[in-house]
């Protein structure tokens, strides 16, 4: 196995409107905070949706496990992990999807955001739902571990949501088999989001209706 420690991260600046928008997260006066859950269950869920998709057309395509989605908790590191074996991201796949604003449901938002006094911006937020960004709520620092379906290299992208992330490839064995691995390294106010109970709670109460199972695990093995 060769190893990785040869190649630097790359540091890369977010696109203007997602610099904004982490802002608003990062200082976030938002009560309902607990919504970064939802969003990052939505997008596990969506992932596995699209394997489930595309290997219509690529018979093959993935590992053919049952889709799953497993939140992993661990107090003592004060750290969260959603992971999902669905499509996955390349490097390009990160860098569009997670440093710039591609969504036209944020990009309506950022219009409405700018407009808006600090009292509306709540109302806005919890409007609109803020994907994958809202993660910063909670976390100081972000990590993206992903393997796309179909290919044999993997990258994690990090940040502190202050301007710019980084991405480097990761060796696969430091990766998903299969899908990603989103890590929050949450902020010391959010420990509260390692606790069973939370987790259990709002898991039943935002995504009660997610077509795909989440299983909870206590450690990262
Ligand atoms: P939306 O889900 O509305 O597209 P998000 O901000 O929640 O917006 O996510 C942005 C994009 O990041 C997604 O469209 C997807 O391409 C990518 N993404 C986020 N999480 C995952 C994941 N777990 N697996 C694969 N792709 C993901
Ligand atoms: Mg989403």
């Amino acid at each position: 196995m060769t190893t990785m420690t040869d190649v630097h991260p790359e540091t890369r600046a977010f696109e203007a409107d997602v610099a904004k928008l982490l802002h608003l997260m990062v200082h976030s006066v938002y009560s309902d905070r607990d919504v970064f859950l939802r969003e990052l269950i939505a997008n596990a869920a969506d992932a596995c949706e699209k394997l489930r998709y595309e290997a219509l057309q690529t018979p093959g395509l993935g590992s053919g496990d049952t889709p799953g989605i497993t939140i992993t908790l661990d107090p003592e590191a004060r750290r969260l992990t959603i992971a999902d074996n669905g499509i996955g991201m390349s490097e390009a796949d990160m860098i569009e999807a997670l440093g710039t604003i591609a969504r036209s449901g944020t990009k309506a938002f950022m219009d409405r955001i700018a407009a808006a006094r600090d009292a509306e911006e709540a109302r806005l937020i919890g409007q609109f739902g803020v994907g994958f960004y809202s993660a910063f709520m909670v976390a100081d620092r972000v990590e993206v571990v992903s393997r796309r379906a179909g290919t044999d290299s993997a990258h994690r992208w990090a940040s502190e949501g202050l301007g710019t992330y980084t991405i480097e490839p990761v060796a696969l064995e430091d990766a998903p088999a299969q899908g990603t691995r989103v890590v929050l390294h949450l902020k010391e106010d959010a420990a509260t989001y390692t606790e069973r109970l939370t987790i259990e709670r709002l898991v039943k109460a935002q995504s009660g209706h997610v077509p795909v199972p989440v299983a909870l695990a206590e450690k990262p093995d």
